[in-house]
C-alpha cells in the first residue's frame, strides 16, 4: 500500500480521486471503480503498488507501437485491476480481478529499482506499462519511469485513454509514447460494454499529442459492435483531424470473456476498415492479430516505397534514412533509432 497521487479530500472523510475520468468519490473504507484504490481514514491508498502480476520482455511492436523505436525491446509490466469493465477484455483474468475475485489482489512486490535493473539487463529501450490499465497503477509507473529516464529508458503507456488532464500533465514529461485504445465511436457502446464514456478518451488522445507524447491508436474491430462504415469513418476522421500522421492499428477480434456471441473479425472487414482510414486521410493504417494480412509494413505515403517490413514481430528497416523515406525524402513521423 502506498498513498495515492492526485486525490483531494472533499470533507467528512470522503476523497475524490483525480487519476481517471471516473473521478470517484470514495467514502472512508470504500474502493474506487477500479477496485485497487482504497480510502482508509480519509487517505487514499493504492493497493497494487507492490502487487506486480506480469513482467515480460516484448518486442515494442507487440504494444503495438510501429513508429517508436521499431525493432527494440520493451520491458512490460502490469498489476491487477482496471477502471473499465470491457465485456471483450483479452486480459480479463488480471484486469477484472477485483470484480471477479474481490479485493485481495494477486501479485508480488517488484520495486521500481528492480524493474529498471531487469529492463537494463534485458537490453530494453523502453518500459511499457501495459496488459491492464496503467492509469490505475500510476504510482508504480511514475516511480519506475522516473528511475528509468536517466538510463535512457523511456516510459510507454498502453492505455484505454481514460486518464484526466491532470494525470497527463504529471506523466507527460515521463511517458514518451502511448498506444491508446479507441474502442468505438458511440457513447452508448462505451457505456454498455466498458462502463465508461467516449469523450474523455478522445480528449486524452488530443491532449497527449499536444503534450508531445508520441501516440498510436488501436481499435479492436468487432463484428456487429463497431464495424459499420459510418462509425469507422467517424473514428478515422477524428484521428486524422488530430494528426494524419498518427498510426491507427486495426486489430482482429476473437471471442472471449463475456463476448462470446460474435464471430472473429475476418480479413475482409479489416481491409475495409483499413481503406476507410486511408480515405479519411490517415497516412499509416495497420491491420493485425490475423494471419495473411498485407497491412503490417510501413510504406511511404508519398511514393509507396517500402520503409519498414514486418512479418509478425520480425522487423526489417529497409527504406528509412534518418526518419525520412530514402527514395523520395518524405519525412516519416515517429522516433526511429
Ligand atoms: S483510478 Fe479512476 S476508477 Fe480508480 S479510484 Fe481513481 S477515479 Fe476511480
Amino acid at each position: 500500500m502506498k498513498e495515492a497521487m492526485l486525490y483531494t479530500a472533499t470533507g467528512g472523510g470522503t476523497v475524490r480521486c483525480g487519476l481517471c475520468a471516473h473521478r470517484c468519490a470514495i467514502k472512508d473504507g470504500g474502493h474506487g471503480v477500479c477496485g485497487v484504490r482504497v480510502n482508509q481514514g480519509g487517505v487514499l491508498y493504492t493497493a497494487n503498488y507492490d502487487k506486480v502480476v506480469a513482467t515480460h520482455v516484448d518486442p515494442i511492436e507487440k504494444k503495438p507501437l510501429f513508429h517508436y523505436k521499431p525493432g527494440s525491446l520493451s520491458y512490460s509490466i502490469a498489476t491487477a485491476g482496471c477502471n473499465f469493465r470491457c465485456t471483450f477484455c483479452q486480459n480479463y483474468h488480471i484486469s477484472q480481478w477485483t470484480h471477479d475475485h474481490g479485493y485481495d489482489l494477486p501479485g508480488e512486490s517488484v520495486p521500481p529499482e528492480e524493474i529498471v535493473r531487469q529492463a537494463r539487463s534485458a537490453g530494453c529501450e523502453t518500459i511499457a506499462f501495459t496488459y491492464t490499465e496503467p492509469t490505475i497503477f500510476a504510482e508504480l509507473a511514475y516511480d519506475t519511469a522516473k528511475l528509468a529516464a536517466p538510463h535512457g529508458i523511456d516510459g510507454v503507456f498502453v492505455s484505454n485513454g481514460y486518464m484526466t488532464a491532470e494525470m497527463v500533465d504529471v506523466f507527460g514529461p515521463l511517458i514518451k509514447a502511448a498506444n491508446i485504445d479507441l474502442k468505438a465511436f458511440r457513447e452508448a457502446s462505451y457505456r454498455e460494454t466498458a462502463g465508461a464514456k467516449l469523450q474523455p478518451v478522445l480528449d486524452s488522445i488530443r491532449y497527449l499529442r499536444e503534450k508531445g507524447v508520441w501516440v498510436e491508436v488501436t481499435t479492436l474491430v468487432i463484428p456487429g459492435f463497431n464495424d459499420e462504415d459510418a462509425e469507422l469513418k467517424e473514428m478515422a476522421e477524428f484521428l486524422a483531424a488530430v494528426d494524419a500522421g498518427m498510426p491507427w492499428h486495426l486489430s482482429a477480434f476473437h471471442p472471449t470473456y463475456h463476448m462470446l456471441d460474435r464471430t472473429p473479425t475476418g480479413l475482409r472487414t479489416l481491409h475495409r476498415a483499413h481503406d476507410i482510414g486511408r480515405a479519411a486521410g490517415l497516412k499509416y493504417v495497420y491491420c493485425g492479430n490475423v494471419p495473411g494480412n498485407p497491412y503490417e509494413s510501413t510504406l511511404c505515403p508519398s511514393c509507396s516505397a517500402s520503409l519498414i517490413e514486418r512479418e509478425g514481430y520480425r522487423v526489417r528497416m529497409r527504406g528509412l534514412s534518418r526518419g525520412h523515406c530514402a527514395a523520395c525524402g518524405e519525412a516519416i513521423p515517429g522516433v526511429f533509432g
